[in-house]
């Protein structure tokens, strides 16, 4: 589904990302780990376009988007969930779903209804604004704004930072509900047991590249790779 080869990225003159190597196989979740500053916020923008790929493809079923815009990646049906959630306080719940709803395909699998179901909490919440929700609220308003641009592929940036253990509960639960469903996610996280519960295939990052790439239970009974990569 996703590939990516040789990557090269950074902010202007600061590289981050010197040639890194991913794949993201459909109907799966991949986790990336990796240190504090280890990169995986900045690779997913440059996978979304948001960061320019100065070297290397990044590849959707084959075809390299690296350079498209942001709103081109999107229309080919990559959805991200940033890490700063992205909501917009000054409109209601409702309002932000709206406009996701506007760039959705016309034969849409997630309907507002749908999502609406899928997060009741959510659907009682309709008319407050964004800045009244929750931690918890408010990413579970950015996952639904994601799914109502009907993804192939949804990029999760740290979906459980800052939020309570039983909210962090709910959100397992409701990507279980999508990783169940054939949803291929691609999920950046600090927390290495939600990390490792929820995705099959895990890369981790260092110094700017891939490191190490295995499945969940590799990485759960591999030590020295925790302790070297990841500190845990
Ligand atoms: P974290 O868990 O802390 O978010 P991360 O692996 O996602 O870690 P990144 O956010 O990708 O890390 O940051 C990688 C490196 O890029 C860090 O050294 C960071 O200081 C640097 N960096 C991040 N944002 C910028 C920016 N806007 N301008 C310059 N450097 C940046």
């Amino acid at each position: 589904m996703l590939e990516i080869d040789d990557l090269h990225t950074g902010y202007g003159e600061t590289q981050v990302i010197y040639g890194l190597n991913l794949r993201a196989t459909a109907g799966r979740v991949l986790a990336i780990l990796g240190r504090n500053g280890a990169g995986k916020t900045t690779t997913m923008k440059a996978i979304m376009g948001l960061l320019p790929a100065t070297r290397g493809a990044i590849r959707i079923e084959g075809k390299d988007i690296a350079g498209e815009r942001t709103f081109d990646i999107a229309r080919r049906g990559i959805a991200y969930v940033p890490e700063t959630r992205d909501i917009f306080p000054s409109l209601t719940v409702k309002e932000n779903l709206q406009l996701a709803t506007r760039l959705a395909p016309a034969s849409a699998e997630w309907t507002m209804e749908r999502v609406l179901d899928f997060f009741p909490n959510l659907s009682r919440r309709l008319s407050n604004g964004g800045n009244e929700l929750s931690g918890g609220e408010q990413q579970m308003l950015s996952i639904a704004r994601a799914l109502l641009m009907n993804p192939r592929l949804l990029l999760l940036d740290e979906p459980t930072e800052g939020l309570a253990p039983i909210i962090v509960r709910q959100i397992h639960e409701k990507l279980s509900e999508l990783k169940a469903a054939g949803m291929t996610m691609v999920l950046v996280e600090q927390n290495f047991g939600f990390a490792t519960e929820l995705a099959d295939d895990v890369h981790v990052i260092g110094r700017g590249e891939t490191v190490w790439k295995g499945s969940s239970a590799d990485i759960i009974a591999d030590k020295a790779v925790q302790k070297k990569w990841l500190g845990v």
